[in-house]
């Protein structure tokens, strides 16, 4: 590809790419991520609770370490800034969303406890509240706060959720 040896930036030249209409050219593109055990990734999106994640600089937010809920498998697993990787995956549609990273807040329902305890989870890009929401009570029966206690996840535990884009 001529336009890669122009040392153009990822994102200028994805830009390009768009305009000329040659969507079907792949395009490399730096990523941050964890993976769960059960090597499915959990990309973090440039801007989110968790830092800055620009082409290749990273500038991480005092939220780590910080829990994570992966939606395949339904582990939830708390990870530390050294769990980080970065990646490069290929886009073969240049226009295609990498999925939005949710932020979902719980509070314990244990007795006079009201522990928030926050959890992040990847879910393909732009689908409704609702939809992630019945997903990850699928996926996540209980939660334990960081007293201890075990608390279900439901209506009556989930306070807060928020979609970050990529
Ligand atoms: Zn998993
Ligand atoms: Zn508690």
């Amino acid at each position: 590809m001529v336009l890669k040896s122009m040392g153009l930036p990822e994102r200028e030249l994805i830009r390009i790419l768009s305009l000329q209409g040659r969507a079907m050219i792949p395009v490399s593109r730096p990523v941050y991520q964890i993976v769960c055990l059960c090597k499915s990734p959990i990309r973090l999106p440039r801007r989110s609770p968790l830092g800055r994640f620009v082409d290749l600089g990273c500038q991480y937010m005092d939220t780590w370490p910080a829990t994570f809920l992966c939606i395949n498998c339904g582990r939830v697993s708390e990870y530390s800034v050294d769990s980080v990787q970065d990646y490069r995956v290929t886009l073969t549609d240049p226009s295609e969303r990498l999925p939005d990273l949710w932020r979902i807040d719980f509070e314990c329902a244990h007795e006079n406890c009201g522990r928030m305890n926050t959890i992040y989870t990847s879910y393909s890009a732009g689908f409704p509240e609702a939809a992630v929401k019945s997903a990850v009570f699928r996926k996540l029966l209980t939660l334990q706060c960081s007293a201890g206690h075990s608390f279900e996840v439901n209506e009556r535990t989930l306070r807060k959720m928020e979609p970050f884009e990529w």
